[in-house]
């Protein structure tokens, strides 16, 4: 079988590690840049609406994902004449716009942070009289990783604001959470698995590390809210939520509808991993157990690749290079150790080599 793929980033490269022992092969579509995915299959460069060669893409292949939920709704709705596509463009069309993806959480009751829509300067203005100091500006299309997010502090950074600035923005809260998990899940149309709680820490916007969380307390709360999500969008494949905890209640943050940095331990510490089970949730195969295999700590590398022998010197580290070229923020691969690291360890390893 083959499965087609648009994006040409680490996500398409690790599904596609995970498809090859499973017999399938890959074909992946995205304009032209530097990539990884030489090994893994057909390559097709292209632009997003160059239909002609999208519609030969869509007849080589017997179904189509993405890793990026900011391809234009169009190339869906093009490829889906010729060839199944999952997830299709109703998900794709709430997690393209944070304000629709804010509205939909309201619409099946799942608590998400307070919003206003903003346009212009005086609807900024009107969101700190309603949430108070500090908001958080956020762009309502192609944010991502804390990039199109501005903190606004204090009357003088809401003063240094014009009207071009906050168009097609949202306003957000500035919740006081505990600690941010997410929760991953893969849905096919006979059933649906849910991986462990994942507990996320940030720096900058970024990711930069994830445990799994078996047996955590706010697991059902957050299999609730997945569940009615899923069930709407009528979603097959992994899917991601984020959630910030406060005390014993959660607020969604955003949804991915695709695999997720969060759920890079699943290759190494889940009995199924979130992309094996993302392919076979869109070829209709049955979906294997989400169950964790050990406690896992994923270290996100960014930036700089540190020397391989230095991270390897632990022995229950496994490491996955994406083969990036180094530059600022960027994630260039990650580091996931299983079961207990000894303390002083993993305090040297973080402080040489992660943030
Ligand atoms: P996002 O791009 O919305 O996932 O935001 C990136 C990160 O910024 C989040 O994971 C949080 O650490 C932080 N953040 C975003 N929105 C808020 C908010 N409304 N209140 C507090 N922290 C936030």
């Amino acid at each position: 079988m083959k499965i087609g793929i648009l994006g040409g980033g680490q996500l398409s490269r690790m599904l596609a590690l995970a498809g090859i022992p499973l017999g399938f092969g890959f074909h992946f579509y995205f304009p032209p840049y530097k990539h990884s995915l030489h090994a893994l299959g057909t390559i097709t460069n292209g632009a997003y609406d160059d239909f002609d060669k999208l519609s030969e893409f869509a007849n080589s292949v017997d179904v189509i994902t993405l890793e990026n939920e900011n391809i234009p709704l169009q190339t869906i709705e093009h490829l889906k004449t010729i060839t199944p596509v999952y997830p299709d463009e109703k998900a794709l069309a709430v997690s393209q716009d944070r304000l629709h993806e804010k509205r939909f959480f309201c619409e099946l009751d799942v608590p998400t942070n307070r919003f206003l829509q903003v346009d212009s300067y005086n609807d900024a203005v009107n969101a700190v009289k309603e949430f108070g100091y500090p908001i958080i500006l956020k762009t309502r299309r192609e944010g991502y990783d804390g990039k199109g997010q501005y903190r606004i502090n204090t009357q003088a950074d809401l003063e240094k604001l014009n009207d071009d600035e906050c168009r097609h923005m949202i306003a957000e809260e500035f919740v006081k959470f505990d600690r941010e998990v997410s929760l991953i899940i893969s849905r096919s149309q006979s059933g649906m698995v849910f991986y462990d709680i994942c507990e996320n820490s940030h720096k900058d916007g970024i990711l930069n590390q994830t445990r799994n969380k078996p047996n955590d307390p706010i697991f059902a709360l957050a299999k609730k809210h997945l569940m009615k999500i899923a069930q709407e969008l009528d979603y097959i494949g992994t899917l991601t939520v984020e959630f910030f905890q406060t005390g014993d209640t959660l607020k969604a943050n955003e949804m991915a509808p695709r695999v997720h940095n969060s759920g890079h331990w699943t290759i190494d510490a889940a009995i199924t991993s979130q992309f094996t089970n993302h392919l076979r949730a869109i070829t209709n195969l049955p979906l294997g157990s989400c169950a964790s295999t050990t406690d896992a700590l994923m270290l996100n590398i960014l930036g700089m690749m540190p020397d391989r022998k230095a991270l390897l010197t632990l022995d229950n580290a496994c490491l996955h290079d994406y083969e990036k070229s180094p530059a600022p923020g960027r994630k260039l691969g990650h580091l996931t150790l299983l079961g207990d690291t000894p303390d002083q360890a993993l305090l040297e390893i973080r402080s040489k080599y992660f943030i």
